[in-house]
């Protein structure tokens, strides 16, 4: 076994990358790393062993959000950054958070202006599932081809290699150090399929994202204010047997997954990855537009998902009423209205005792 792994045998660094106000604790551990020649895993192995530096080593260690006392203290060690200020940048975590295997969503052009005077690094707006464009530049946030994601933190030395200026400015390694192929990666940069969506901009999806004044902050979530809307969402991402209502548009079977729970969906955590998740809020506006008779945001996506919805067959109508039963009783009342549905959803209500 390696020795370090079960020892603490790092030396205070002469230096650490800047810890960028809005970044994550993640991405700073990783470029601190490349910065003096490990991988991230390298420099977390140098930094005790995993039972010390996450919180919950069974599961996927989530560095932004609960690093442990040991990592704090230790990281505050050898970069001779105050451990309050390591502190200052934990992530509460909330409902949308996504789960450490979903914080891949970044935006190309943060980094390109970032690799000019200073590196590339994560914005911890993007770490919430109802951000889907940045909030800075306005353009969808892209992500990654995924090798292996389970249960890992993500590799964003593989994706800083992506582009030679990134590489640079963060020191990531490329995977293969032969002279032939140095400095070429194989990561593509992925943006969700939104043509399927379009003719329609982004700038009115999701309403409340950045298009107003007081929601420019980096902070600032898309997030529906209407709870109906918000509803629409998690049932346009979620999967009936074989169907979703983002499949219907998007051919990304491999990459439609929604966050489950060991119950099934958790309706409180819409969480998903990319694709899924700028594909549900976009058709969940589409059917709070119809349901909720506003003029529609996307007038092409609109029609094409009322169709879709009249079109379903049966057996999926009946796997859709078992959600639907669980909503409140003026809104399943509004779905059947306005798409003909044929079985009213069977609404149980326990008894009060
Ligand atoms: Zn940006």
């Amino acid at each position: 076994m390696n020795a370090l792994v079960t020892q603490f045998e790092f030396e205070p660094l002469p230096f650490a990358p800047r810890l960028y106000a809005d970044e994550t604790l993640w991405s700073w551990m990783t470029r601190t790393a490349l910065y003096w020649g490990f991988s991230a895993e390298e420099f977390l192995i140098g930094l005790g062993s995993s039972s010390e530096v996450a919180a919950s080593p069974s599961v996927t260690p989530d560095f932004d959000c609960a690093p442990s006392r040991v990592l704090t203290e230790r990281l505050s060690y050898v970069t001779g950054v105050p451990q309050e200020v390591i502190r200052s940048h934990i992530i509460a975590r909330h409902s949308a958070l996504l789960w450490p295997e979903g914080r891949a969503a970044f935006c190309e052009l943060c980094f390109d202006e970032l690799a000019v005077n200073g590196s590339p690094y994560v914005r911890r707006a993007w770490l919430d599932a109802w951000c889907i464009q940045c909030p800075r530049h306005r353009v969808p946030l892209c992500t990654v081809q995924q090798t292996d994601p389970a249960h890992r933190p993500i590799d964003w030395n593989r994706i800083w290699t992506a582009k030679r200026a990134w590489a640079s400015a963060t020191l990531a390694r490329y995977p293969d150090p032969h002279p032939a192929v140095i400095q070429h990666s194989e990561v593509q940069l992925w943006y969700p399929p939104l043509q399927c969506l379009r003719p329609d901009g982004l700038d009115r999806y999701p309403r409340n994202a950045a298009a107003r004044p007081a929601a420019r902050s980096p902070e600032s979530r898309g997030r529906p204010e209407n709870p109906f809307e918000r509803q629409l969402v998690i049932l346009a991402g979620q999967v009936f047997s074989d169907f979703s209502m983002a499949r219907a548009f998007f051919s990304i079977r491999d990459r439609l997954t929604w966050r489950n729970t060991g119950r099934g969906l958790d309706p409180a955590e819409p969480l998903g990855t990319l694709a899924l998740r700028s594909g549900a809020i976009r058709i969940g506006a589409a059917l709070a537009d119809v349901l909720l008779r506003r003029p529609a945001r996307n007038a092409a996506l609109t029609v094409a998902i009322r169709d879709l919805v009249r079109g379903l067959n049966r057996a999926t109508q009946r796997l859709i009423n078992a959600e639907l039963a669980l909503w409140p009783s003026v809104w399943c009342d509004r779905w059947v209205a306005v798409f003909g549905w044929p079985d009213r959803p069977r609404v149980i209500r326990s008894t009060p005792t």
